[in-house]
């Protein structure tokens, strides 16, 4: 595999941007090597600047549940580009798409378009602090919500203590009030609401954690946590950046028939472009400037182009629900591949999926938490990681991420990934 392209505008790029990246995950770093750099892609296929070709499973971490530059998602966008990029003004689309979100999601009745799933949580908190009248949050270890200050914060020594900023540059005042329990762990979360229940705000989680690797919810942890925070009247905020017209086309919450009061979108509702949404009840979202008192707005929130976009993505979701039938198939598929891969060869392993969210890990299961999590092997990730690269199969430069799977990707790529998945840890682990 040639990579002379991408090394060179990889030494360029360090120059000039921190790591050569834009966001850390695209570094190749945590497997010893350089980023490729992309020029283009199509379905499932993703080429890079020296020509080579992948069939991609990170899929832009998830707006692309059908697959790259779909030419029914794509349609029209150049009569859209030429209208105008950004007015500063309102537009139809935003109502178009916001009534997607609200007939698709029932525990939502208002939505407010921002740029990022970041701006989302950000946001979200901050309406729920000011609705309760509470100051405190709680948050679960291994959740990602984005990089704003008060969710960048992992469990320190135990779960009922207060959380320790993750990233240097964010103060402890601000996390102070940032709570941290195991994800999975219902008890913990009934004894720090014991303690503290009536001064914590949200709770907020994903519903499925894919962001240390995927980590299925147990039902009757969700369960309890609506239970819970309907107790002490605290918001329970579902974070479906990820599993949002994902999972189902009414995400997490109809997949597992549980209503939060608040929800996070991004990803798929921008059908690529970048976009962020948060929602709930009237009365929680009545709370937001300029009906109510708290303050949240965006120069580019709900850009014209964006709208645009997810407003064909959703509307082809909407039209076509075997979609999910579809990705379940394949994506179950994959899962028993890559389980016979790892049983043939006598490998301690496991994949954990929930629908279209794939994830090999290797170590001793189940995962269940970010504890098992932090137990797997990396070393022989890396090995594996560089293989299945060799072979033309792009996943994550780590084993905490989840396989994205698209309508786009086809039988024969499913086979041929789990024959590539077989060589390749055969050699991780020889
Ligand atoms: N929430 C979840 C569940 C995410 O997976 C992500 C990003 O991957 C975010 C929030 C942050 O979204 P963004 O990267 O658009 O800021």
């Amino acid at each position: 595999m040639n990579n002379i392209k991408s090394e060179k505008i990889y030494s360029e790029a360090v120059k000039y941007i921190p790591g050569g990246v834009n966001s850390p995950v695209r570094a190749f770093k945590s497997v010893g090597l350089n980023p490729i750099f992309i020029d283009k892609a199509h379905g499932s296929k993703i080429y890079d600047v020296d020509g080579n070709e992948y069939i991609d499973y990170i899929c832009s971490w998830g707006p692309l549940i059908l697959g790259h530059s779909n030419e029914d998602v794509l349609k029209g966008v150049e009569d859209a580009l030429r209208k105008g990029t950004s007015y500063g003004v309102p537009t139809q689309i935003e109502v178009e798409v916001a009534k997607l979100i609200v007939q698709a999601y029932p525990s939502v009745e208002m939505v407010r378009m921002v740029n990022s799933g970041t701006e989302a949580t950000m946001s979200a908190l901050r309406v729920a602090r000011a609705y309760t009248k509470r100051s405190k949050i709680l948050k679960f270890e291994g959740c990602y919500h984005g990089h704003s200050d008060s969710l960048l914060v992992k469990s320190g020594s135990g779960a009922l203590t207060y959380g320790v900023p993750t990233s240097p540059g964010v103060p402890e005042d601000v996390v102070k009030d940032t709570l941290v329990c195991p994800y999975n762990d219902l008890k913990s979360v009934e004894d720090i609401f014991k303690k503290q229940g009536s001064d914590i705000a949200a709770v907020i989680l994903e519903p499925v954690a894919a962001n240390m690797g995927v980590v299925a919810p147990k039902k009757e942890f969700l369960e309890g946590l609506r239970r819970i925070t309907k107790e002490y009247g605290s918001i329970l905020i579902f974070d479906e950046v990820i599993t949002g017209f994902r999972l189902a086309f009414g995400g997490a919450q109809e997949y597992y028939n549980i209503e939060p009061d608040m929800t996070c979108f991004g990803k798929i509702i921008g059908g690529g472009l970048p976009v962020g949404a948060y929602g709930g009840k009237r009365e929680i979202m009545n709370m937001v400037s300029p009906i109510g008192p708290v303050y949240q707005a965006g120069t580019l929130s709900g850009n014209p182009l964006a709208m645009y976009m997810g407003h064909r993505m959703l509307t082809i979701l909407k039209n076509n629900r075997e979609i999910y039938n579809d990705l379940e198939i394949k994506a179950e598929k994959l899962e028993k591949g890559i389980m016979d891969n790892l049983s043939k060869l006598g490998i301690a392993g496991t994949v954990n999926r929930v629908g279209s969210l794939v994830c090999m890990f290797l170590g001793e299961g189940p995962v269940d938490n970010y504890d098992d999590v932090k137990r797997c092997d990396v070393e022989n990730f890396n090995i594996y990681f560089k293989e299945l690269l060799q072979r033309g199969i792009l996943v994550a430069p780590t084993q905490f991420e989840a396989m994205f799977l698209s309508t786009a990707h086809t039988d024969d790529d499913i086979e041929y990934t789990i024959k590539s998945n077989y060589e390749a840890l055969k050699i991780a682990f020889n």
